[in-house]
């Protein structure tokens, strides 16, 4: 049986990428591995739309956000954490293992973070060092408007740090343009790579602060990253194949264009919101990103069924809710390598099971829905 994945992460990867890292393996220390890591680096910041440096690190997504706590707050200072799902939470975890003062915004699950009450907690709380928010919330599919968070820190010190793991090539990410001091991301989302890298992008304003810091780090000092990077070398060993494999997905994001692998990416995600609607179900994310669809699961359906019958009838990998949303939503991605017709694939297998299931609705008008999209954009 084929095995499709529609998970937001890992997400898959285009098979010239794959055989592009099963070559013999290039030893980091020589030219010519530095050649590829200068293109990266040059690629990287096209794709964060920046100037600033972008940092490889050998770890998955939650490695760089550990970093970005480690390495910008000293143990005891405050900072505020948009907490609006599982991501959110996650950097309320970190920083308070490194004895950060967590200032929590809790933000419903399924809503976007108002960028007013950031501002008011901004006006009222002094000393506030750092600002966490997720671009897409990926466990709830939430976009939130990291735009006008970075008008609100730009005149402060305050550095404002975006989890744009499930976001960057998926959906805008203007680093440089919106203030964001810290863009993270991960190889497994819509950079079509395997896990095992992560980036971290630092502003001007960032790499003051963490010249000032004074929480405990070694491996993930990204001080020691910078260093390097000035001579296109890594403290350590780097993931070696991966970061070839990078060189490709880069090489191919900026062939097709950044602009372009955005609209894909809003066509798609129009698509199959539209094929959802549909079939008579209902969205869970009010402001939905365009990486990935959650959807709430109708009444008389047990998602766990849905889920299990998707991947051992059809090999079709849809994710479940996580923590609070178990059971109650599930989510198809649609970030990085996919096209039309992989929309298709996943709309067809979905009403396949919702129909043995048991669910009321005329096989086919999710796909007629999603083609109605999909035929009218270019
Ligand atoms: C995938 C993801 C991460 C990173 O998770 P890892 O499992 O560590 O790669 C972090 N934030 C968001 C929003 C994500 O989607």
């Amino acid at each position: 049986m084929k095995k499709r994945l529609f998970t937001p992460g890992p997400t898959p990867v285009p098979e010239d990428i794959l055989l592009e890292m099963s070559g013999p393996i290039i030893h980091h220390r020589t030219a010519e591995f530095r050649r590829i890591a200068e293109e990266v680096q040059d690629n990287l910041k096209y794709l964060f739309q920046t100037k600033n440096p972008v940092i490889t690190l050998a770890s998955s997504g939650t490695g760089a956000m550990e970093a970005a706590v480690s390495n910008i707050l000293s143990s005891g200072e405050k900072a505020v954490v948009v907490k609006g799902g599982k991501f959110g939470e996650r950097f309320a975890e970190i920083c308070s293992s490194y004895g950060v003062d967590v200032i929590p915004l809790d933000v419903e699950w399924g809503k976007a973070v108002k960028p007013a009450s950031i501002e008011e907690i901004l006006n009222k709380e002094k000393e506030i060092k750092a600002v966490f928010t997720t671009l897409c919330e990926t466990s709830t599919g939430v976009l939130n408007d990291v735009e006008a968070i970075g008008k609100i820190v730009e005149s402060s010190d305050t550095v404002l740090i975006v989890d744009a793991v499930s976001s960057l090539g998926a959906v805008p990410c203007q680093t440089d343009a919106w203030n964001l001091d810290v863009v993270i991301s991960g190889s497994q989302k819509a950079l079509m790579l395997p896990p095992g890298l992560s980036f971290i992008s630092v502003s001007k304003k960032a790499w003051r602060k963490i010249e000032n810091t004074n929480s405990s780090r070694y491996y993930l000092d990204l001080r020691k990253y910078h260093k390097s990077l000035e001579k296109s070398d890594f403290p350590f060993t780097p993931a070696v194949s991966l970061i070839v494999g990078l060189r490709k997905s880069l090489t191919q994001i900026r062939e097709e264009g950044i602009e372009n692998v955005l609209q894909r990416h809003k066509i798609l995600a129009a698509a199959t919101r539209a094929a959802i609607k549909a079939l008579g179900l209902e969205l869970f994310a009010e402001k939905p990103a365009d990486s990935l669809t959650a959807v709430k699961v109708p009444e008389g359906i047990d998602s766990q069924e849905l889920i299990k019958r998707l991947k051992e009838k059809y090999g079709v990998n849809f994710a479940g809710g996580q923590n609070e949303l178990k059971g109650k939503i599930f989510r198809i991605a649609h970030l990085g390598y996919f096209d039309k017709l992989d929309i298709i694939t996943a709309i067809a297998a979905l009403e396949m099971v919702l129909s043995e299931l048991g669910h009321k609705f005329e096989l086919g008008s999710g796909i007629k829905a999603a083609e109605r999209i999909l035929t009218q954009e270019s």
